[in-house]
Protein backbone atom coordinates (compact mmCIF):
# COMPACT_ATOMS: atom_id res chain seq x y z
CA UNK A 1 0.00 0.00 0.00
CA UNK A 2 1.03 3.72 -0.50
CA UNK A 3 1.15 6.04 2.29
CA UNK A 4 0.05 9.38 0.39
CA UNK A 5 -3.23 10.09 1.25
CA UNK A 6 -5.28 11.32 -1.81
CA UNK A 7 -7.85 14.10 -0.87
CA UNK A 8 -10.12 12.46 -3.16
CA UNK A 9 -10.26 9.21 -5.44
CA UNK A 10 -13.07 9.37 -8.38
CA UNK A 11 -13.80 5.42 -9.57
CA UNK A 12 -15.57 5.71 -12.99
CA UNK A 13 -14.01 8.10 -15.75
CA UNK A 14 -17.48 9.03 -18.31
CA UNK A 15 -19.05 12.15 -17.82
CA UNK A 16 -19.36 12.22 -14.07
CA UNK A 17 -16.00 11.11 -13.45
CA UNK A 18 -14.66 13.87 -15.11
CA UNK A 19 -16.61 16.71 -13.89
CA UNK A 20 -16.36 15.25 -10.33
CA UNK A 21 -12.73 15.49 -11.49
CA UNK A 22 -13.38 19.35 -12.44
CA UNK A 23 -15.21 19.92 -9.37
CA UNK A 24 -12.53 18.99 -7.01
CA UNK A 25 -9.87 21.21 -9.34
CA UNK A 26 -12.26 24.27 -8.44
CA UNK A 27 -12.47 23.38 -4.69
CA UNK A 28 -8.81 23.24 -4.64
CA UNK A 29 -8.25 19.02 -4.20
CA UNK A 30 -6.37 17.14 -6.90
CA UNK A 31 -8.04 14.00 -7.46
CA UNK A 32 -7.35 10.73 -9.01
CA UNK A 33 -9.69 8.82 -11.47
CA UNK A 34 -9.79 5.10 -11.48
CA UNK A 35 -11.18 4.29 -14.54
CA UNK A 36 -11.74 0.60 -15.67
CA UNK A 37 -12.12 1.29 -19.57
CA UNK A 38 -9.43 2.14 -21.83
CA UNK A 39 -10.12 5.85 -22.69
CA UNK A 40 -12.16 8.00 -19.89
CA UNK A 41 -14.89 8.38 -22.40
CA UNK A 42 -17.67 6.40 -20.00
CA UNK A 43 -19.94 4.41 -21.73
CA UNK A 44 -20.81 6.29 -24.83
CA UNK A 45 -18.81 4.38 -27.07
CA UNK A 46 -20.63 1.38 -26.11
CA UNK A 47 -24.37 2.37 -26.68
CA UNK A 48 -26.46 1.64 -30.04
CA UNK A 49 -24.45 2.89 -33.00
CA UNK A 50 -27.42 5.41 -34.41
CA UNK A 51 -27.63 7.22 -31.10
CA UNK A 52 -28.10 11.15 -31.47
CA UNK A 53 -28.17 13.16 -28.32
CA UNK A 54 -31.83 14.29 -26.89
CA UNK A 55 -31.00 17.56 -26.30
CA UNK A 56 -28.75 19.71 -29.21
CA UNK A 57 -25.02 20.76 -28.66
CA UNK A 58 -25.49 24.17 -26.16
CA UNK A 59 -27.37 21.77 -23.79
CA UNK A 60 -25.32 19.30 -23.57
CA UNK A 61 -22.26 20.10 -22.45
CA UNK A 62 -19.68 19.77 -19.31
CA UNK A 63 -18.94 23.02 -17.54
CA UNK A 64 -16.45 25.15 -19.32
CA UNK A 65 -16.19 23.47 -22.60
CA UNK A 66 -18.87 24.03 -25.50
CA UNK A 67 -19.33 21.48 -27.98
CA UNK A 68 -17.20 22.70 -31.69
CA UNK A 69 -20.04 23.61 -34.14
CA UNK A 70 -23.27 24.52 -34.65
CA UNK A 71 -25.02 24.46 -31.31
CA UNK A 72 -28.22 23.73 -32.29
CA UNK A 73 -27.68 20.50 -34.05
CA UNK A 74 -27.92 17.02 -32.16
CA UNK A 75 -24.53 15.40 -31.74
CA UNK A 76 -23.64 11.92 -32.56
CA UNK A 77 -22.83 9.29 -30.28
CA UNK A 78 -18.86 10.01 -31.62
CA UNK A 79 -19.14 13.43 -31.13
CA UNK A 80 -19.52 12.88 -27.78
CA UNK A 81 -16.93 10.42 -27.38
CA UNK A 82 -14.67 13.18 -28.95
CA UNK A 83 -15.56 15.64 -26.60
CA UNK A 84 -15.34 13.68 -23.45
CA UNK A 85 -11.46 12.99 -24.49
CA UNK A 86 -10.62 16.52 -25.06
CA UNK A 87 -12.45 17.60 -22.00
CA UNK A 88 -10.28 14.58 -20.05
CA UNK A 89 -6.85 16.20 -22.05
CA UNK A 90 -7.56 19.31 -21.15
CA UNK A 91 -8.28 18.64 -17.37
CA UNK A 92 -4.64 17.54 -16.95
CA UNK A 93 -5.55 15.12 -13.59
CA UNK A 94 -4.71 11.88 -13.06
CA UNK A 95 -6.68 9.43 -14.58
CA UNK A 96 -5.45 5.83 -14.79
CA UNK A 97 -7.10 3.63 -17.05
CA UNK A 98 -7.61 0.00 -16.90
CA UNK A 99 -8.14 0.03 -13.52
CA UNK A 100 -11.15 -1.55 -11.66
CA UNK A 101 -11.65 -0.58 -8.18
CA UNK A 102 -12.92 -3.95 -6.61
CA UNK A 103 -13.87 -2.40 -3.40
CA UNK A 104 -13.85 0.52 -1.30
CA UNK A 105 -13.39 -0.36 2.56
CA UNK A 106 -12.74 1.81 5.58
CA UNK A 107 -9.45 3.59 5.99
CA UNK A 108 -7.79 5.69 8.49
CA UNK A 109 -9.36 8.82 10.67
CA UNK A 110 -12.41 7.93 8.83
CA UNK A 111 -10.81 8.37 5.15
CA UNK A 112 -11.03 5.26 2.62
CA UNK A 113 -8.70 2.48 1.31
CA UNK A 114 -9.37 1.84 -2.61
CA UNK A 115 -8.67 -1.38 -3.60
CA UNK A 116 -8.13 -1.82 -7.60
CA UNK A 117 -8.09 -5.27 -9.56
CA UNK A 118 -4.15 -4.94 -9.95
CA UNK A 119 -4.02 -5.55 -6.32
CA UNK A 120 -3.59 -1.79 -5.61
CA UNK A 121 -4.70 -0.35 -1.93
CA UNK A 122 -4.72 3.75 -2.28
CA UNK A 123 -5.66 6.05 0.49
CA UNK A 124 -8.13 8.79 0.49
CA UNK A 125 -10.33 11.03 2.26
CA UNK A 126 -13.15 10.93 -0.16
CA UNK A 127 -14.61 8.88 -2.90
CA UNK A 128 -16.58 9.61 -5.46
CA UNK A 129 -18.92 7.14 -6.72
CA UNK A 130 -18.93 8.18 -10.24
CA UNK A 131 -19.41 4.35 -12.07
CA UNK A 132 -23.07 5.12 -14.11
CA UNK A 133 -25.29 2.27 -14.70
CA UNK A 134 -24.56 0.87 -18.10
CA UNK A 135 -22.86 -1.69 -16.56
CA UNK A 136 -25.86 -3.25 -14.95
CA UNK A 137 -28.90 -3.42 -17.37
CA UNK A 138 -31.97 -4.46 -15.48
CA UNK A 139 -33.83 -7.13 -16.80
CA UNK A 140 -36.80 -8.27 -15.61
CA UNK A 141 -37.54 -12.19 -15.16
CA UNK A 142 -41.50 -13.10 -16.87
CA UNK A 143 -42.90 -16.25 -16.33
CA UNK A 144 -41.29 -19.09 -19.58
CA UNK A 145 -38.41 -16.82 -19.78
CA UNK A 146 -35.89 -19.85 -19.42
CA UNK A 147 -37.73 -22.40 -21.60
CA UNK A 148 -37.80 -19.51 -24.39
CA UNK A 149 -35.00 -20.67 -27.29
CA UNK A 150 -34.75 -17.22 -29.44
CA UNK A 151 -32.58 -14.47 -28.79
CA UNK A 152 -33.42 -12.59 -25.68
CA UNK A 153 -31.57 -9.54 -24.82
CA UNK A 154 -30.95 -6.30 -22.90
CA UNK A 155 -31.04 -3.23 -25.56
CA UNK A 156 -27.56 -2.43 -23.78
CA UNK A 157 -26.06 -5.15 -26.18
CA UNK A 158 -27.91 -3.50 -29.40
CA UNK A 159 -25.34 -1.98 -31.62
CA UNK A 160 -27.16 -1.88 -35.10
CA UNK A 161 -30.21 -3.13 -36.46
CA UNK A 162 -28.54 -5.38 -39.37
CA UNK A 163 -27.91 -9.21 -37.26
CA UNK A 164 -31.98 -8.72 -36.73
CA UNK A 165 -32.62 -8.17 -40.75
CA UNK A 166 -35.80 -10.64 -41.93
CA UNK A 167 -36.47 -11.36 -38.44
CA UNK A 168 -39.46 -11.03 -36.11
CA UNK A 169 -38.55 -9.09 -33.17
CA UNK A 170 -40.18 -7.97 -29.92
CA UNK A 171 -38.54 -4.59 -28.37
CA UNK A 172 -40.00 -4.44 -24.61
CA UNK A 173 -40.23 -0.46 -23.13
CA UNK A 174 -41.92 2.63 -23.25
CA UNK A 175 -38.76 4.96 -23.25
CA UNK A 176 -36.54 6.53 -25.56
CA UNK A 177 -34.03 3.62 -25.85
CA UNK A 178 -37.45 1.31 -26.75
CA UNK A 179 -38.73 3.38 -29.44
CA UNK A 180 -36.08 4.38 -30.96
CA UNK A 181 -34.59 0.90 -31.25
CA UNK A 182 -37.76 -0.36 -32.07
CA UNK A 183 -38.41 2.43 -35.05
CA UNK A 184 -35.16 1.96 -36.17
CA UNK A 185 -35.56 -1.90 -36.62
CA UNK A 186 -38.91 -1.42 -38.72
CA UNK A 187 -36.94 -1.15 -41.80
CA UNK A 188 -35.19 -4.61 -41.09
CA UNK A 189 -37.52 -6.84 -38.98
CA UNK A 190 -41.13 -7.54 -38.49
CA UNK A 191 -41.27 -5.72 -34.88
CA UNK A 192 -43.73 -5.16 -32.55
CA UNK A 193 -43.06 -2.81 -29.64
CA UNK A 194 -44.44 -4.23 -25.90
CA UNK A 195 -45.55 -1.68 -23.42
CA UNK A 196 -47.58 -1.36 -20.04
CA UNK A 197 -48.87 1.86 -20.60
CA UNK A 198 -49.81 3.74 -24.00
CA UNK A 199 -46.15 5.31 -25.34
CA UNK A 200 -46.24 9.00 -23.78
CA UNK A 201 -44.30 11.34 -25.69
CA UNK A 202 -42.64 14.83 -25.15
CA UNK A 203 -42.46 17.38 -27.79
CA UNK A 204 -39.03 18.01 -28.86
CA UNK A 205 -39.53 21.33 -30.28
CA UNK A 206 -42.35 23.93 -28.83
CA UNK A 207 -42.79 27.22 -30.86
CA UNK A 208 -39.45 26.50 -32.78
CA UNK A 209 -37.12 25.72 -29.61
CA UNK A 210 -35.95 22.85 -28.45
CA UNK A 211 -37.47 21.63 -25.21
CA UNK A 212 -34.37 21.86 -23.22
CA UNK A 213 -34.41 26.00 -23.82
CA UNK A 214 -37.90 25.47 -22.18
CA UNK A 215 -36.18 23.61 -19.68
CA UNK A 216 -33.50 26.07 -19.07
CA UNK A 217 -35.51 28.88 -18.91
CA UNK A 218 -38.53 27.88 -16.77
CA UNK A 219 -35.89 26.38 -14.18
CA UNK A 220 -37.60 22.96 -14.52
CA UNK A 221 -34.61 21.46 -15.45
CA UNK A 222 -33.16 21.88 -11.99
CA UNK A 223 -36.53 20.82 -10.19
CA UNK A 224 -36.51 17.92 -7.72
CA UNK A 225 -38.01 14.84 -8.61
CA UNK A 226 -40.91 14.74 -6.41
CA UNK A 227 -41.88 18.14 -8.05
CA UNK A 228 -41.09 16.19 -11.47
CA UNK A 229 -43.13 13.53 -10.71
CA UNK A 230 -46.00 15.68 -9.68
CA UNK A 231 -45.87 17.43 -12.95
CA UNK A 232 -45.00 14.39 -15.46
CA UNK A 233 -46.91 11.65 -13.85
CA UNK A 234 -45.25 9.10 -16.21
CA UNK A 235 -42.11 8.27 -18.39
CA UNK A 236 -42.14 9.91 -22.03
CA UNK A 237 -40.64 9.81 -25.05
CA UNK A 238 -39.02 12.94 -26.96
CA UNK A 239 -40.54 13.04 -30.25
CA UNK A 240 -40.20 15.56 -33.30
CA UNK A 241 -43.33 13.17 -34.37
CA UNK A 242 -41.97 10.84 -35.98
CA UNK A 243 -42.45 8.09 -33.04
CA UNK A 244 -45.92 8.82 -32.91
CA UNK A 245 -46.88 9.06 -36.55
CA UNK A 246 -45.28 5.66 -36.94
CA UNK A 247 -47.25 3.68 -33.72
CA UNK A 248 -50.27 5.33 -34.77
CA UNK A 249 -50.12 4.68 -38.10
CA UNK A 250 -49.25 1.04 -37.66
CA UNK A 251 -45.47 1.16 -39.13
CA UNK A 252 -44.57 0.50 -35.53
CA UNK A 253 -47.71 -1.72 -33.99
CA UNK A 254 -47.65 -1.43 -30.13
CA UNK A 255 -49.41 -4.18 -28.07
CA UNK A 256 -49.73 -4.67 -25.03
CA UNK A 257 -47.11 -6.29 -23.26
CA UNK A 258 -47.31 -10.42 -23.38
CA UNK A 259 -47.59 -12.19 -20.65
CA UNK A 260 -45.32 -14.89 -20.61
CA UNK A 261 -42.51 -17.09 -22.77
CA UNK A 262 -43.25 -20.02 -25.05
CA UNK A 263 -40.49 -22.25 -26.24
CA UNK A 264 -40.29 -20.13 -29.32
CA UNK A 265 -42.24 -16.80 -28.61
CA UNK A 266 -44.67 -14.75 -26.33
CA UNK A 267 -47.95 -15.22 -25.19
CA UNK A 268 -50.02 -11.76 -25.49
CA UNK A 269 -52.61 -10.42 -23.03
CA UNK A 270 -55.46 -11.54 -24.94
CA UNK A 271 -53.98 -15.02 -25.19
CA UNK A 272 -53.09 -15.08 -28.80
CA UNK A 273 -49.42 -16.64 -29.26
CA UNK A 274 -46.84 -15.42 -32.00
CA UNK A 275 -43.29 -16.95 -32.54
CA UNK A 276 -40.06 -14.45 -32.51
CA UNK A 277 -36.83 -14.89 -33.32
CA UNK A 278 -35.48 -12.34 -30.77
CA UNK A 279 -37.19 -10.06 -28.02
CA UNK A 280 -35.06 -7.25 -26.60
CA UNK A 281 -35.65 -5.39 -23.32
CA UNK A 282 -35.52 -1.61 -22.81
CA UNK A 283 -35.99 -1.88 -19.22
CA UNK A 284 -33.37 0.35 -17.62
CA UNK A 285 -30.59 0.30 -15.39
CA UNK A 286 -30.08 0.31 -11.87
CA UNK A 287 -26.66 1.40 -10.22
CA UNK A 288 -23.38 -0.45 -11.05
CA UNK A 289 -21.77 -0.53 -7.39
CA UNK A 290 -20.96 -3.58 -5.77
CA UNK A 291 -17.47 -2.31 -4.96
CA UNK A 292 -19.17 -0.05 -2.04
CA UNK A 293 -20.61 -3.54 -0.57
CA UNK A 294 -18.03 -3.91 1.72
CA UNK A 295 -18.37 -0.53 3.09
CA UNK A 296 -22.57 -1.19 3.72
CA UNK A 297 -23.27 1.71 2.28
CA UNK A 298 -25.74 0.44 -0.35
CA UNK A 299 -29.61 -0.87 0.91
CA UNK A 300 -29.74 -4.01 -1.65
CA UNK A 301 -27.32 -2.41 -4.02
CA UNK A 302 -29.26 1.37 -3.95
CA UNK A 303 -26.86 3.85 -2.46
CA UNK A 304 -28.08 5.43 0.90
CA UNK A 305 -27.79 9.12 -0.35
CA UNK A 306 -29.31 12.78 -0.26
CA UNK A 307 -28.38 14.49 -3.06
CA UNK A 308 -25.56 12.87 -3.97
CA UNK A 309 -23.84 12.89 -0.17
CA UNK A 310 -23.92 9.24 1.55
CA UNK A 311 -25.90 9.28 4.66
CA UNK A 312 -23.89 6.64 6.17
CA UNK A 313 -20.40 7.23 5.16
CA UNK A 314 -19.08 11.10 5.78
CA UNK A 315 -16.83 11.96 2.59
CA UNK A 316 -18.40 9.40 0.65
CA UNK A 317 -19.73 10.98 -2.56
CA UNK A 318 -22.12 9.92 -5.82
CA UNK A 319 -22.65 11.33 -9.17
CA UNK A 320 -24.80 10.57 -12.29
CA UNK A 321 -27.34 8.79 -10.20
CA UNK A 322 -31.07 9.09 -11.94
CA UNK A 323 -32.98 12.37 -9.93
CA UNK A 324 -29.54 12.85 -7.58
CA UNK A 325 -30.58 16.44 -7.37
CA UNK A 326 -32.51 17.33 -10.30
CA UNK A 327 -34.29 15.76 -13.36
CA UNK A 328 -30.64 16.64 -15.28
CA UNK A 329 -28.75 14.96 -13.10
CA UNK A 330 -28.14 12.10 -15.11
CA UNK A 331 -27.06 13.89 -18.71
CA UNK A 332 -24.03 16.07 -19.45
CA UNK A 333 -25.69 18.69 -19.15
CA UNK A 334 -26.45 18.78 -15.22
CA UNK A 335 -23.92 16.42 -14.04
CA UNK A 336 -21.47 19.44 -13.92
CA UNK A 337 -23.98 20.97 -11.34
CA UNK A 338 -24.09 18.03 -8.89
CA UNK A 339 -20.54 17.53 -9.13
CA UNK A 340 -19.98 20.88 -7.53
CA UNK A 341 -22.67 20.92 -4.84
CA UNK A 342 -21.17 17.39 -3.74
CA UNK A 343 -17.50 18.67 -3.87
CA UNK A 344 -18.05 21.55 -1.52
CA UNK A 345 -19.12 19.34 1.22
CA UNK A 346 -15.79 17.33 0.84
CA UNK A 347 -13.59 20.41 0.49
CA UNK A 348 -15.11 21.44 3.91
CA UNK A 349 -13.97 18.04 5.36
CA UNK A 350 -10.26 18.10 4.08
CA UNK A 351 -9.58 21.59 4.82
CA UNK A 352 -10.50 20.18 8.37
CA UNK A 353 -7.37 18.08 8.27
CA UNK A 354 -4.63 20.86 7.60
CA UNK A 355 -1.76 18.53 6.63
CA UNK A 356 -3.64 16.86 3.63
CA UNK A 357 -5.27 20.41 2.33
CA UNK A 358 -1.95 21.57 1.83
CA UNK A 359 -1.07 18.93 -0.04
CA UNK A 360 -4.24 18.69 -2.21
CA UNK A 361 -3.53 22.36 -3.82
CA UNK A 362 -3.15 21.63 -7.71
CA UNK A 363 0.16 22.00 -9.31
CA UNK A 364 -1.49 22.80 -12.44
CA UNK A 365 -2.29 26.24 -13.55
CA UNK A 366 -5.91 26.93 -14.71
CA UNK A 367 -5.23 28.25 -18.05
CA UNK A 368 -4.44 24.10 -18.79
CA UNK A 369 -8.27 22.90 -18.35
CA UNK A 370 -11.27 23.98 -19.85
CA UNK A 371 -12.61 27.44 -18.62
CA UNK A 372 -13.07 27.12 -14.63
CA UNK A 373 -17.22 28.75 -14.08
CA UNK A 374 -17.66 32.52 -12.53
CA UNK A 375 -20.20 30.57 -10.70
CA UNK A 376 -19.52 27.63 -9.56
CA UNK A 377 -23.83 26.65 -9.31
CA UNK A 378 -23.90 27.51 -13.21
CA UNK A 379 -21.12 25.31 -13.99
CA UNK A 380 -23.62 23.26 -16.15
CA UNK A 381 -24.48 26.06 -18.19
CA UNK A 382 -21.68 25.67 -20.15
CA UNK A 383 -22.16 26.89 -23.81
CA UNK A 384 -25.86 28.07 -23.17
CA UNK A 385 -27.63 31.16 -24.77
C1 LIG B 1 -28.70 4.75 -24.67
C2 LIG B 1 -28.50 5.99 -23.83
C3 LIG B 1 -28.64 7.23 -24.39
C4 LIG B 1 -28.42 8.39 -23.64
N1 LIG B 1 -28.55 9.60 -24.23
C5 LIG B 1 -28.28 10.73 -23.53
C6 LIG B 1 -28.34 12.02 -24.16
O1 LIG B 1 -28.71 12.15 -25.32
N2 LIG B 1 -27.98 13.11 -23.45
C7 LIG B 1 -27.57 13.02 -22.14
O2 LIG B 1 -27.22 14.05 -21.54
N3 LIG B 1 -27.57 11.82 -21.51
C8 LIG B 1 -27.90 10.68 -22.16
N4 LIG B 1 -27.85 9.47 -21.51
C9 LIG B 1 -27.68 9.43 -20.04
C10 LIG B 1 -26.25 9.65 -19.52
O3 LIG B 1 -25.79 10.92 -19.91
C11 LIG B 1 -25.28 8.57 -20.02
O4 LIG B 1 -25.72 7.31 -19.57
C12 LIG B 1 -23.83 8.77 -19.54
O5 LIG B 1 -23.00 7.82 -20.16
C13 LIG B 1 -23.69 8.63 -18.02
O6 LIG B 1 -22.37 9.02 -17.67
P1 LIG B 1 -21.64 8.45 -16.35
O7 LIG B 1 -20.28 9.02 -16.35
O8 LIG B 1 -22.51 8.70 -15.17
O9 LIG B 1 -21.60 6.88 -16.55
P2 LIG B 1 -20.82 5.98 -17.72
O10 LIG B 1 -20.86 6.76 -18.97
O11 LIG B 1 -21.45 4.69 -17.63
O12 LIG B 1 -19.34 6.00 -17.19
C14 LIG B 1 -18.95 5.30 -16.04
C15 LIG B 1 -17.64 4.59 -16.33
O13 LIG B 1 -17.19 3.97 -15.11
C16 LIG B 1 -16.44 2.83 -15.45
N5 LIG B 1 -16.53 1.88 -14.33
C17 LIG B 1 -17.58 1.10 -13.99
N6 LIG B 1 -17.29 0.38 -12.89
C18 LIG B 1 -16.04 0.71 -12.52
C19 LIG B 1 -15.18 0.30 -11.45
N7 LIG B 1 -15.59 -0.58 -10.53
N8 LIG B 1 -13.93 0.85 -11.39
C20 LIG B 1 -13.52 1.76 -12.30
N9 LIG B 1 -14.29 2.18 -13.33
C21 LIG B 1 -15.54 1.67 -13.44
C22 LIG B 1 -17.07 2.27 -16.72
O14 LIG B 1 -16.05 1.76 -17.57
C23 LIG B 1 -17.76 3.47 -17.35
O15 LIG B 1 -17.13 3.84 -18.55
C24 LIG B 1 -28.07 8.29 -22.25
C25 LIG B 1 -27.96 7.02 -21.68
C26 LIG B 1 -28.15 5.87 -22.46
C27 LIG B 1 -28.01 4.53 -21.79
Amino acid sequence: MNDQVNPVIIVGGGQSGLAAARAALDAGLRPVVLHSGAEPVGSWPDYYDSLTLFSPARYSTLPGMPFDGDPDRYPHRNEVVDYLRRYADALDVEIRTRTRVVAVRPGDSGGYLVETDAGDELSAVGVVAATGSFGNPYLPILPGQSEYAGDLRHVAQYRRPEPCDGKRVVVVGAGNSAVQVAYELTKHARVTLATREPVRFLPQRIRGRDLHHWLRVTGADRLPRPVVTRLIRHAAVLDTGRYHDAITSGELPRRQMFTRFTADGVVWSDGTTDAVDAVIFATGYRPNLDYLAPLGALDQGVPRQAGGISTTHPGLLYLGLEFQRSFASNTLRGVGRDAAHVMATLAARVDRRPRLSRQARPTASSAERPTPPVHADRATDGAGE
